[in-house]
């Protein structure tokens, strides 16, 4: 499926900075496969194997092992008239040039995984979130199908009215990058009060907006700690920032 509001809602912004970059280097790049359904997912594996044509990937559908399916990837194309023949149809793929390896680099530069850089399979026209690792093990683990990670988004997308209210301030707030990374906090949260977002790890920084009270935050393992607190940087819908962790179940 090539819609790219089915990504997850992090990758949706990192698309829009890949795209930018790439118009400021004048490389044209459309964006081709998002998220993939497991019956999606089975007919690739079917290629090469009980279908026509030759192998195109190792993960079968049920097993939910290709990040496609876990809206944390996405694939590009060239819409560029590479060979000099006056169309751009018959270039989406032709790296002649050495295009996905220049679009490779400045995704990389904006933190997405490439697939280019993979060993095996050598994936170039393939981009990723990089927080749960190369492949689906670590997803698995954490929520078993995509179902049940997409629904995580959900409620962390679902902003309040009052919040939306205060995104003139959010706009303003400069967020500060986390000190620290451990996979041990990696999941999402509950919000056991109403709780204050802020653009740093400390009681006196800026709050972008205060989150209610039994939402879900996502932790991406990212935080700082002051003293004995640990601010975890966290994403709430389109916001993301520094929560107390003592007030998140
Ligand atoms: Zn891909």
């Amino acid at each position: 499926m090539r819609d790219t509001t089915k990504l997850h809602p992090r990758l949706q912004e990192k698309i829009a900075e890949l795209l930018e970059l790439c118009e400021k280097n004048k490389i044209k790049i459309g964006i081709g496969e998002c998220v993939r359904t497991v019956a999606e997912q089975d007919a690739l594996y079917a290629k090469g194997r009980t279908a026509a044509g030759s192998i195109v990937t190792n993960c079968k559908g049920s097993s939910y092992s290709s990040m496609h399916q876990w809206g944390v990837a996405f694939d590009f194309y060239l819409i560029m008239d590479v060979d000099g023949d006056g169309k751009t149809s018959d270039d989406a793929f032709n790296d002649a040039t050495g295009l996905f390896e220049k679009v490779g680099k400045l995704g990389q530069t904006i933190g997405l995984e490439w697939g280019g850089a993979w060993k095996s399979p050598v994936d170039k026209p393939h981009f990723q979130l990089p927080d749960w690792g190369s492949t689906a093990t670590k997803l698995k683990q954490l929520y078993g199908t995509p179902e049940k990670f997409m629904a995580t988004w959900d409620s962390t997308s679902k902003v309040d009215q009052t919040a939306k209210k205060e995104t003139v301030t959010a706009a303003k707030n400069k967020v500060e990058a986390a000190k620290s990374k451990n996979t041990k906090y990696v999941k999402p949260y509950t919000t056991k009060a109403n709780l204050n977002l802020r653009s740093g790890a400390g009681a006196g920084k800026d709050i972008i907006l205060t989150i209610p009270k039994g939402k879900t935050v996502m932790c991406y393992g990212y935080y700082t700690k002051v003293g004995s607190t640990v601010w975890l940087f966290v994403q709430y819908g389109k916001y993301a920032g520094f929560v107390s962790k003592e007030y998140l179940a």
